[in-house]
């Protein structure tokens, strides 16, 4: 799986995951589509109760429709404070279809609601976590693998790059949100690269 010239089709259909996914996999020198260039792909629910059990849903009933080795992402935002809410329920925190700009004020309600914060604008440690389920619908064969990034909610959005949450998600290391981040920064940093990170070493541990 995902040797040679093969294009990778991600299983989503979230414009801020497939540019990501397309920018990390360009650098690895292969292309990637998403689920807008195969249309008529059927919604998969997400079931799930965990990031793990919903990318491999979501990647199981894709692969088996288009044939082709498929990578689904399932993400979210896990919040200390709210007891790791909104988690498998970030995309819609605030409704079905919610926009990003209704989940992410949903989410300072909430934590003004529990008067969370120290006064320093920090309103409560944070993680993204990332689980990726790369699905052949030949062999049968299914390679998984997360990862997460560590940060801080704080009590005003800022910057404009990146999507969902990342206005909202500092990351202490610059002491900046994930949406003031440059692209390639959040690229290298990210929940999503860090599971990409070790998808990649573990389908490259099966072959060795
Ligand atoms: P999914 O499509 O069910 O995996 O939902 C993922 C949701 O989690 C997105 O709609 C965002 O709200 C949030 N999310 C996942 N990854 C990120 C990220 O990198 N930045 C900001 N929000 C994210």
């Amino acid at each position: 799986m995902l040797q040679g010239s093969d294009v990778v089709l991600i299983a989503t259909r979230n414009k801020g995951k497939a540019r990501e996914f397309a920018a990390m996999f360009a650098e690895l020198g292969k292309e990637v589509r998403s689920l807008h260039d195969y249309p008529g792909m059927p919604e998969v629910a997400e079931t799930g109760e965990t990031f793990a059990a919903n990318a491999y849903l979501k990647a199981s009933a894709i692969a088996r429709i288009a044939g082709v080795p498929v990578l689904a992402d399932d993400s979210g935002l896990c919040v200390d404070a709210l007891g790791g809410a909104p988690g498998v329920y970030s995309a819609r925190y605030a409704g079905e279809h919610a926009a990003d700009a209704d989940n992410n004020a949903k989410l300072l309600r909430e934590l003004a609601e529990i008067g969370a914060g120290d006064g320093t604008g920090r309103l409560s440690p944070a993680q993204f976590v990332c689980a990726l389920a790369l699905v052949n619908p030949v062999s049968g064969r299914t390679v998984a693998a997360e990862g997460e990034c560590a940060g801080w909610i704080v009590s005003e959005p800022r910057g404009e790059g990146g999507f969902g949450y990342d206005p909202l998600f500092c990351v202490p290391a610059y002491g900046k949100t994930m949406a003031e981040l440059p692209a390639e920064t959040k690229q290298r940093i990210s929940h999503r690269a860090q599971a990409l990170k070790r998808l990649l070493a573990a389908l490259a541990a099966e072959r060795a």
